[in-house]
């Protein structure tokens, strides 16, 4: 069902905060790539379940009950959210790291894992060692197609892996997932799909796309903090070492005096040890299921203050968009440079004298940042990011717009001095 042509309303819409003159204004939150403020809906989901949380499975309490129903009910929402196939397992974690994180435990031993040196730090720093190809980033979504290829052919025999990003967290760039899962599969290697970006702003298919695994975070898709997801095939989860030991993750443990026998349970169990976080979970599935009604509505307000972002970001003197690949389309994550003037400085003064939130910074991702931030002929190793979303209004960008305008040609109203790396007013 499509409930009009409104985007889901986010909370927090009318926050006011203070400027550096005691003044208050609206927040301008250009920050959603990093965080996505909880959407209305989810936050009457949350409310709904609050007075029923208990702790699940282990209880006969009709709270209990209810808990699990809604725990394991949310396992078949998201599973439908990303198009998983009904067998997959879908084990639930933190975040989209943690996700990541437990991929790798639980690949098997001496895996070769071929990935790009753009990804997320999330989903560079699980993988080192002599099995892993790092690819240079490439400068097209050809480019990119070319190189895995490459780099699988020349990947030794036995289990494979690739890992990839939906969107880059950088530059907000659409990665040709379908046609890098396409050479996956010719090089019999298995796809992971690092959808923290991707799933925030885009219908995602796991059974289209060809991939074998998913991962993402309930807080970029507009859900509190705390609950992520892994989606995907069950046999190398099923074989690997619990990633967590406690309670859950064991079916039984028996007494043999000098040790203890233990049976692992199945997944996605044997990975979820310890009380789950039913209510992020809940507040992650709602999320999923209130996106998935309202795609067209949002990916058209998306574009559409993306254009206009862009086109007015473009008219700053000095401005310089990064970019890996300059062909791909993207979702409305914009990072730049100003030649003359510090990301750190810039970001200060639009929080301090506009209301304006952005980041700074090298985003997680250093290699890729430090390598786009040179190439624009900056010394530093910072860019400016400014990322859209439900929670923007035309406003945002406009404010934006005209506060680094002003910035750039007249200067800040204010003084700033660097304390421990930061710039303070
Ligand atoms: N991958 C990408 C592409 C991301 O943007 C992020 C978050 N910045 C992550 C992974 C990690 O997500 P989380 O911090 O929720 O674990």
């Amino acid at each position: 069902k499509t409930t009009g042509t409104a985007v889901p309303a986010v909370v927090g819409a009318d926050l006011r905060v203070p400027l550096v003159t005691g003044e208050r204004v609206t927040y301008a939150n250009l920050d959603h790539a990093a965080s996505a403020p909880c959407l209305q809906e989810v936050r009457d989901a949350v409310d709904e379940l609050l007075p029923w949380y208990a702790s699940v499975h282990r209880g006969a309490g009709f709270a209990s009950q209810v808990s699990t129903r809604v725990y394991e009910q949310a396992r078949d929402r998201v599973r439908k959210f990303i198009g998983a196939h009904s067998s997959d397992a879908v084990v639930f974690t933190r975040n989209t790291t943690d996700a990541l994180n437990l991929l790798a435990r639980s690949v098997p031993k001496g895996t070769a894992v071929v990935l790009f040196d753009s990804e997320h730090h999330a989903a560079l720093l699980p993988w080192r060692g002599p099995n892993v190809q790092r690819i240079p980033a490439p400068t097209s979504s050809g480019a990119a197609v070319v190189a895995l290829d490459r780099a699988l052919a020349a990947a030794p025999v036995g289990p494979r892996l690739v890992i990839v990003t939906g969107a880059s967290n950088v530059t907000g760039e659409l990665w040709p997932v379908a046609e890098l899962a396409k050479v996956a599969r010719r090089h019999g290697a298995r796809i992971a799909l690092d959808a923290a970006q991707l799933a925030p702003h885009r219908p995602v298919n796991a059974r289209e796309l060809g991939v074998d695994y998913v991962a993402f975070s309930g807080h970029k898709i507009y859900a509190p903090f705390g609950a992520g997801v892994l989606v995907g095939r069950a046999d190398w989860l099923q074989q690997a070492q619990p990633y967590l030991v406690g309670g859950g993750a064991t079916s039984k443990v028996t007494d043999h005096g000098d040790r203890l026998g233990v049976a692992w349970s199945a997944v996605p169990e044997r990975h979820e040890a310890g009380s789950p976080n039913v209510v992020g979970v809940h507040a992650l599935a709602a999320a999923c299921e209130i996106l998935s009604r309202h795609w067209e509505q949002t990916v058209a307000h998306e574009q559409e203050l993306l254009t206009r972002l862009r086109e007015g970001l473009r008219t700053i003197p000095g401005f310089r968009e990064l970019s890996i690949l300059t062909d791909a389309d993207k979702v409305g994550v914009v990072s730049f440079t100003i030649p003359g003037f510090d990301a750190g400085f810039l970001a200060a003064a639009l929080s301090a004298e506009y209301g304006i939130g952005v980041r700074d910074g090298a985003f997680c991702a250093h290699v890729i940042v430090g390598r786009l931030v040179k190439q624009n002929g900056s010394h530093e190793d910072r860019a400016v990011r400014a990322s859209i979303g439900l929670g923007t209004t035309a406003e945002h960008v406009d404010r934006l717009v005209a506060a680094l305008r002003t910035l750039v040609t007249e200067g800040p109203k204010w003084t700033y001095t660097q304390r421990d790396g930061r710039w303070v007013p």
